[in-house]
């Protein structure tokens, strides 16, 4: 926060100074423009000092040669002595006046007009003094002719021409410099007002720039503490001295504590000594310029909460000044985690003991995770084997036999599956279920597994088959397995029948068993059902179908015969071996229907009528025998 009130300060500072500096170097270019036009004024005013100088000394020059002149034509004329001083004095002034003269030949505007000044006074001068020279070296007449002759007379009326053009040309500037200086001043005013309204627009507008941003400043500062009061957090601000010097109004929820009374204290104040102890290697570290981050423990009115804290050192200019200290209460999510993890450990206990296998394959393939089923079943260790691809963990040929199920279901699909693997030598039938896990994206992110052993039940599955096809007593096919048998049989014969086979269905019937029954008791009775029963199987082939279908019926299919006749060669031999393999004292014999078809459109009912049909024949023809027919027989024939 403090941080923030400094940029602030900082950036309106850097405002107001900006505004400075604008007036500043406007306040520059005014003066620049004043220094230019005080050096043209300071010219002018030289310059018109300069006339002012120059035009007196006009006069004087005249004055003096006038004088000099008077003197020089009073002595000649008068031959009094007396005017040579003024004569003298008059020329001594003009040599000097000539030798200003010389001086002032630089002056640009009148050089030529003041050379000829010069050279007009000089020559003067020599006409004077020559004139006087001539009278004293006693030649009066010829001083006379040149006092009176032209030549002097043109050079003073030259000179005084000279001397009015300099001085109007003069006198002319002299009042253009001072309608100059009088404008000049007048903009030199201005220039100066309107630098003293720059400097003073500017040093306001810097002010209020200034004003305005401490004033942001303060609402930012109010912004800030209110958003500091609000977060639901526990803020705090230490000095480098480890004291207090800001807390929000969280800290003073939680702790119960106004927060304007922690300013200046310890850690111990705002938290307790005992929960200030949990904190203390983190406090010094962030004391000294760390970056700290850590969970801790705090009882609070009795009740351990659980605090996300982070320490976060204030730097100025690279200087340590102190830290800021966030605390989060995540006692809610670390109950929150509790409860997962016991609800895992609920679930492992569960999922460990159950007698399936359950595991999570992840879209690469990998294991990430499996239940203590894995140990029983492939004998791994379920923690170690985390991470490991299914080709390790399970073997190439196991996974391989479920490959298509596992493509389907990383691909979406939920799969339900039977499937045999032999694992640790032996061999299980497995019911198994794949559930795609897709992720929020629609992607899939792996698959849920689940398989039973269901090698017991497909055991006893297929025990009840075969109790449910088999006679109890003989062990032979039952009537419902004859059935299909026989339907079986007359479909291939379909096809037999264009190579000229023959098949043939025999009805058998113990003789007078009934007697047998009454005789020696039923014991006995189901002896010899079950005798007969493997007489007859011995007495086909193995690959001919035989069943017990009731009491002491029992039939035979045979197939791929050559002939009809060889299906009354099996009769017989049968009826040979039932009477070969009797007791003495029982008198067991059998009597056969034969029934046999040369094609496969014989229906099966129709065939064991007929067969029922030669049975009786056999019957009455005196038992112990056979009878054969053929379909379609007299009933069968359209
Ligand atoms: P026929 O020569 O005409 O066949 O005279 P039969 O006495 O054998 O007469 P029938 O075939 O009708 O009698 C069959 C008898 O078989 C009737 C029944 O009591 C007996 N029986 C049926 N099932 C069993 C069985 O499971 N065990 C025993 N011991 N006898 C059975
Ligand atoms: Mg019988």
């Amino acid at each position: 926060m403090r941080a923030s009130a400094e940029q602030i300060h900082r950036s309106s500072l850097g405002r107001g100074v900006g505004l400075l500096m604008v007036a500043l170097a406007a306040m520059a270019v005014i003066v620049t423009m004043l220094a230019w036009r005080a050096r043209a004024t300071l010219e002018d005013l030289r310059r018109a000092d300069y006339i002012n100088n120059v035009l007196p000394a006009m006069t004087t020059l005249m004055e003096d040669l006038l004088n000099a002149e008077t003197g020089q034509r009073g002595y000649l004329l008068t031959q009094r002595t007396s005017y040579l001083q003024p004569y003298r004095d008059a020329m001594r002034n003009l040599d000097r006046r000539v030798e200003e003269l010389r001086e002032r030949d630089q002056d640009p505007a009148h050089a030529a007009k003041l050379a000829r000044v010069r050279e007009l006074v000089q020559l003067k001068m020599g006409e004077l003094s020559q004139t006087l020279r001539l009278h004293d070296s006693g030649r009066e007449e010829q001083a006379m002719e040149m006092i009176l002759g032209d030549q002097g007379q043109h050079h003073m009326d030259e000179l005084r021409d000279v001397l009015g053009e300099l001085t109007s040309s003069m006198r002319a500037e002299r009042a253009a410099i001072s309608a100059r200086l009088g404008v000049e001043a007048s903009h030199t005013e201005l220039l100066m007002l309107a630098g003293l309204a720059m400097l003073g627009l500017f040093t306001l507008l810097a002010t209020t720039q200034l004003v305005l941003r401490s004033r942001d400043l303060v609402r930012t500062q109010r912004r800030l503490k209110g958003i500091a009061d609000n977060v639901p957090a526990l803020i705090c601000h230490y000095d480098a001295k480890g004291l207090v010097r800001f807390a929000n109004a969280e800290v003073g929820r939680v702790f119960h504590v106004d927060p304007a009374t922690l300013d200046g204290h310890s850690l111990d104040k705002v938290r307790g000594i005992e929960n200030a102890e949990r904190m203390r290697p983190y406090f010094e570290r962030a004391l000294r310029g760390e970056a700290v981050e850590f969970d801790a423990e705090q009882v609070i009115d009795g009740e351990t909460l659980h605090f996300h804290q982070r320490f976060v050192p204030e730097l100025s200019g690279g200087r340590f000044e102190g830290f800021y200290a966030c605390s989060m209460d995540i006692t809610e999510r670390k109950r929150a985690e509790e409860r997962v993890a016991a609800s895992e450990r609920r679930m492992k206990a569960v999922t460990d003991n159950l007698p399936v296998f359950i595991a999570y394959i992840d879209a690469r393939r990998c294991l990430r995770y499996a239940n203590e089923t894995l140990r029983t079943w492939y004998g791994l260790d379920p923690q170690a084997a985390i991470g490991l691809h299914i080709d390790e963990v399970f073997g190439v040929a196991s996974t391989g036999e479920r490959s298509a199920q596992l493509a389907l279901s990383l691909g979406g699909e939920r799969v339900e599956f039977e499937v045999t693997s032999t694992m640790l030598g032996k061999q299980r039938h497995l019911r198994s279920v794949y559930v795609p896990d897709v992720g929020a994206d629609g992607r899939v992110q792996g698959i849920f597994t689940l398989s039973i052993d269901i090698t017991v039940m497909k055991q006893a599955e297929a025990q009840l088959a075969r109790l449910a096809s088999s006679d109890a007593l003989t062990g032979l096919p039952n009537r419902r397995e004859f059935d299909q048998a026989l339907g079986g049989a007359l479909t291939r014969q379909r096809r037999l029948a264009r190579e000229g086979r023959v098949m043939a269905l025999l009805f058998l019937d113990i003789d007078r068993f009934k007697s047998i029954n009454d005789t020696h008791g039923h014991g006995v009775g189901d002896t010899v059902l079950r005798e007969f029963a493997q007489v007859l199987r011995r007495a086909v082939r193995g690959s001919d179908h035989v069943a017990r279908i009731a009491g002491d019926e029992f039939v035979a299919v045979l197939e791929g015969l050559n002939r009809p006749e060889e299906a009354e060669q099996v009769a017989a031999k049968i009826v040979e071996a039932v009477r070969a393999a009797r007791p003495a004292e029982l008198a067991i014999s059998t009597s056969i229907g034969v029934a046999t078809v040369a094609d496969g459109e014989a229906p099966a009912m129709d065939l064991i009528a007929l067969a029922d049909r030669a049975l009786y024949q056999a019957k009455h023809q005196g038992r112990d025998g056979w009878a054969a027919l053929q379909w379609p027989g007299p009933d069968q024939r359209r």
